[in-house]
């Protein structure tokens, strides 16, 4: 067994990402992976033909130069543009809510300054309705920022169905600011640079990776594929000098002040017989009579015009809002005090580790979106 300067557990963005640049400074660095693919959640899998991304739809968007230049030095990213559609008891809205939605709420608002009276309007209603007090719960809130017809439609049951619970019985914070647009504008980040590998993410993984000593399959907390035989979490020091962390962070610590909660997505994918299920990458069923939040149809995150109808079957997912059990995917860290103060008790216990880096979204209990993974690695010094 050769000896590394890092072991890096976890090939998601973070830790390919890591590998590239300490191999570019001369590292000699070993990748592991507990799944049986590279990639983490950005990982595409094959199905007739398009790239299907297995673990929730990902959309790169920034407004990093840095990062944007970098990952497109890996693999030229091409021009998807993210504008989703609301499908509310089959009336379609234009989202982020904008000139175009605000037009097909009220056919009869044509003009920026209609657009604004009505929701004035809307939102006095709704202040009136509670006597002016501050909102005690999501509904509220939501109904005072952008009145009733909005929330109606586009946000009271499809919030219940990612949350689970009724949005009188949510708290107001979970919704701070719902950013309205007074023009014809459907393209959902405001960032100046949005798009999706050409080849898919695999080709960015691959191109992070190249040259890179990998393996699969391999658990950091077993013994199996550990050369000396014991648990490599207990003997990564014969391997590497130093170990960049990616995987949960109270596994690392063996629970030892508790376990960390989750929020999950669960997944419904199958092959259509028809070129063009949906005509967009993402609709947002915002009724509760259907059970689902999104459909996904994979093919149009990458062929655009008449590509889209060259190969006669598309992939769709229907994605599940789930409550998170034991051996699913962990997605979203659960922002409440308890796990709050939990994951900061794990990340000061983590900064007393002595050659360990810990990084990425397991491995410091955040969500963060690609770009900011990104950027805080290339910002990292690795000597
Ligand atoms: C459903 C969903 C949709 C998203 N959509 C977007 C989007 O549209 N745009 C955007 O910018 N961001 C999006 N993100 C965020 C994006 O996924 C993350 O920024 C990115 O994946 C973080 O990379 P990472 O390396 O930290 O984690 P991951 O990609 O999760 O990689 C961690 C890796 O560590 C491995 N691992 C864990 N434990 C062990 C162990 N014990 N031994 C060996 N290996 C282990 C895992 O198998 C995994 O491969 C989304 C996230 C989710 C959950």
């Amino acid at each position: 067994m050769e000896h590394y300067d890092y072991l890096i557990v976890g090939s998601g963005l973070y830790g390919a990402t890591f590998a590239y640049k300490a191999k570019r400074l001369g590292k000699k660095v070993l990748v592991i992976d507990k799944r049986q693919h590279l990639g983490g959640n950005v990982y595409c899998e094959k199905i007739e033909g398009i790239n299907v991304h297995k673990y929730g739809a990902h959309i790169f968007h920034t407004n990093n130069k840095m990062v944007w230049d970098f990952v497109n030095s890996i693999v030229e990213f091409n021009r998807y543009t993210n504008s989703p559609i609301a499908n509310f008891k089959g009336e379609l809205y234009n989202l982020p809510f904008n000139m175009n939605t605000f037009n097909r709420m009220w056919p009869d608002v044509h003009t920026p300054a209609e657009a604004q009276a009505k929701i004035e309007e809307q939102k006095a209603d709704a202040e009136a309705a509670i006597g002016g007090r501050e909102p005690q719960n999501l509904e509220e809130q939501a109904m005072c920022l952008v009145g009733k017809d909005i929330f109606t439609k586009l946000i009271k049951e499809y919030t219940e169905k990612q949350w689970g619970r009724d949005c009188k019985d949510l708290p107001a914070f979970i919704i701070k600011r719902l950013p309205v647009r007074m023009i014809f504008d459907n393209n959902y980040f405001n960032d100046s640079y949005q798009g999706i590998p050409i080849g898919g993410y695999n080709k960015l993984i691959e191109g992070l990776l190249e040259g890179v000593d990998c393996i699969t399959g391999c658990d950091f907390f077993s013994s199996k594929c550990s050369p000396t035989g014991e648990k490599m979490n207990e003997s990564w020091r014969m391997i590497a000098d130093n170990l960049v962390y990616t995987g949960a962070i109270d596994e690392y610590f063996n629970y030892s002040l508790g376990k960390l909660d989750w929020r999950t997505v669960s997944f419904r994918t199958r092959v259509e017989d028809t070129s063009n299920y949906q005509g967009n990458a993402v609709v947002n069923y915002t009724s509760r009579e259907v059970p689902y939040t999104r459909v996904i149809e994979h093919k149009h995150f990458e062929m655009f015009g008449q590509k889209v109808y060259e190969s006669p079957k598309t992939v769709v997912s229907e994605e599940y809002s789930t409550e998170y059990e034991e051996g699913m995917e962990p997605y979203y860290p659960v922002n409440d005090e308890r796990n709050n103060s939990l994951a900061e008790k794990y990340r000061k216990l983590a900064n007393n580790e002595k050659n360990v880096i810990f990084g990425g979204r397991l491995g410091m209990y955040k969500y963060y979106d690609m770009s900011p993974i990104i950027e805080q690695v290339l910002n990292l010094n690795i000597d």
